[in-house]
């Protein structure tokens, strides 16, 4: 695997939350893997259906992350993440994305809709290998989450079908 990154780019947080919410311009959608839907439930003891909604055609995410009436994303507090150590990769990686080239081959690039955009230090090669090796681990470990899911259903259909059989010898 190989990915491609922009030189010459700076970045510094201003912690302006902008990438938290809608915009004029811009209806934001923070998708959701397997596993940070299951980590974000657990760790914040809430059910998956008060800060989450299935999607379809964007896998390897299934979910989206509910947004208030005004659009904010449902874990911003002020202008603060409320799941700052767990926040989704979405969020981790921006202003940066990730695109998937096919073959192996993947490039980063960003938005200058992020007004952090041109201001610290440059971000290096060591920042994107980082941020690469972070990426391909959690996709890693997605997988795994998505085979015990699958399982864990399967058993339960299984389950669900033998005490239908059960109860209709009973019958
Ligand atoms: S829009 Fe950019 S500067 Fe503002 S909070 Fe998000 S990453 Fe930070």
């Amino acid at each position: 695997m190989s990915f491609e990154y922009p030189k010459h780019v700076r970045f510094s947080c201003e912690r302006c939350a902008l990438c938290c919410r809608d915009t004029t311009d811009r209806v934001r959608s923070i998708l959701l893997l397997t596993i940070e839907i299951d980590r974000i439930s657990k760790k914040t003891l809430t059910e998956l259906d008060e800060f989450a909604e299935k999607i379809e055609g964007f896998e390897p995410y299934i979910y989206r992350m509910r947004k208030t009436e005004n659009g904010k994303c449902v874990f911003l507090k002020g202008n603060s993440c409320s799941i700052y150590q767990i926040r989704p990769l979405i969020c981790r990686f921006y202003p940066l994305q990730l695109k998937n080239m096919g073959n192996g081959r993947y490039v980063f690039a960003h938005t200058d809709e992020c007004s952090g955009i041109g201001t610290g230090p440059q971000l290096k090669r060591d920042f994107f290998e980082k941020i690469f090796s972070e990426f391909i681990e959690l996709m890693r470990r997605n997988s795994q989450a998505e085979r015990q899911r699958k399982n864990a259903v399967t058993v339960e259909s299984a389950r669900a079908s033998r005490n239908t059989i059960t109860n209709s010898a009973r019958n």
